[in-house]
């Protein structure tokens, strides 16, 4: 029997959602939306289960995920209940009810909490340059350490338990019954999506937004890549140095143009931005700046006499690898191509 919560509404809208109780139900939405197809009808659908507290049909689909926040529906809802914002507010409630922590949920709903993290991780880097006597080498040393383990760390203790809950709540507590073939035949999908996120070509007038996403994916991974695997800041190879500044740059510049947009709201994407949206790409930005700023101090051998230009980016990326990508936004790129690759497996 299907429960439902009175008071979801309530707790919906301190994830963002707004005015969607509106709705009058006319499905204007769900017939402009380029990427709703025959039996993955949105987001009317989610509309009526938010206005009625039907929490658990939320819990288990993976509709949120499927869009790309293009905007077309908002744009046209005859009784402005914005239905795109409310598919980005479910994305936040569901990262937070995928969350066995808890601490997903405390973050998107307090942006106390958020600032109280975010200083607590700092407070953290500076007890461990005190640790380390100031000694700019050791820190270097440890924080590209601190790197590998944070990377490995939050994918084992966080994100994998996570995306054993969403399994759950999606796929085995439905009942859906799925021979392990398929599991493999459609991991082919997970990674194609993963990479590229070429579901969000089939909206309407976004193939720049795709295009920047796309490079911003690479970038980033490329990045980490060769920070964390080629040691950018240790490495004398010319070939990494100068890659490693290809890639700092092209993250930085993609995230100044995302933070303008958020700036400009020009857009009906990037018009309601919340604290995590702004979390994301700011922080984003400042890794690929921070990163490009300490390999120049390395080539011009000012690092030792400047050795804060290292401890903000080490900074910057503490609270990065133990915040936001294992409880914010960043997570939305994992549960979102994961989501393909379940409503591939479901669909059958
Ligand atoms: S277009 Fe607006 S009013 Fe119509 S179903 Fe969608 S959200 Fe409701
Ligand atoms: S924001 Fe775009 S992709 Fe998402 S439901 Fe609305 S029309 Fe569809």
């Amino acid at each position: 029997m299907t429960r439902i919560d009175p008071k979801f509404g309530m707790r919906l809208k301190r994830y963002g959602a707004f005015d969607y109780d509106a709705c009058y139900n006319c499905g204007t939405c769900t017939s402009v939306c380029s990427l709703a197809r025959k039996g993955e009808e949105f987001p009317r659908e989610m509309v009526r289960y938010s206005v009625t507290g039907n929490q658990e049909e939320i819990l288990s689909s993976l509709k949120p995920w499927l869009c790309y926040y293009c905007g077309e529906c908002s744009t046209n809802c005859p009784r402005s209940a914005n239905p795109g914002e409310l598919m980005m507010s479910l994305r936040r409630w569901l990262t937070a009810q995928y969350d066995w922590t808890g601490i997903s949920g405390l973050l998107f709903t307090s942006l106390k909490a958020t600032i109280a993290a975010l200083i607590a991780v700092a407070a953290g880097v500076i007890l461990f340059a005190v640790f380390m006597n100031f000694d700019t080498e050791a820190i270097l040393k440890y924080g590209h350490y601190f790197e590998m383990a944070a990377i490995s760390g939050v994918f084992a203790v966080i994100l994998l338990p996570n995306l054993i809950r969403m399994w759950y709540f999606t796929i085995i507590k439905p009942g859906f019954k799925v021979p392990i073939k398929s599991y493999i035949v459609a991991l082919k999908e997970l990674f194609i999506h993963m990479f590229t996120q070429k579901r969000a070509l089939g909206c309407d007038d976004n193939q720049k937004r795709w295009f920047e996403h796309f490079i911003l994916v690479i970038g980033y991974l490329t990045l980490l890549f060769t920070t964390v695997f080629l040691d950018w800041f240790g490495t004398s190879s010319l070939p990494v140095i100068i890659g490693g500044y290809i890639v700092s740059a092209i993250v930085f510049i993609v995230t100044t143009d995302f933070v303008a947009g958020r700036i400009k709201k020009s857009r009906e994407i990037s018009r309601h931005s919340r604290p995590s949206d702004w979390l994301f790409v700011i922080w984003l930005l400042l890794m690929g700046l921070t990163a490009f700023i300490v390999r120049v101090a390395i080539d011009t051998d000012i690092l030792k006499d400047s050795f804060w230009i290292y401890m903000i980016h080490l900074t910057v990326l503490a609270q990065w690898a133990l915040i936001i990508v294992p409880f914010g936004k960043w997570t939305h790129f994992l549960y979102r191509s994961f989501a393909i690759y379940f409503s591939k497996l479901t669909s059958k």
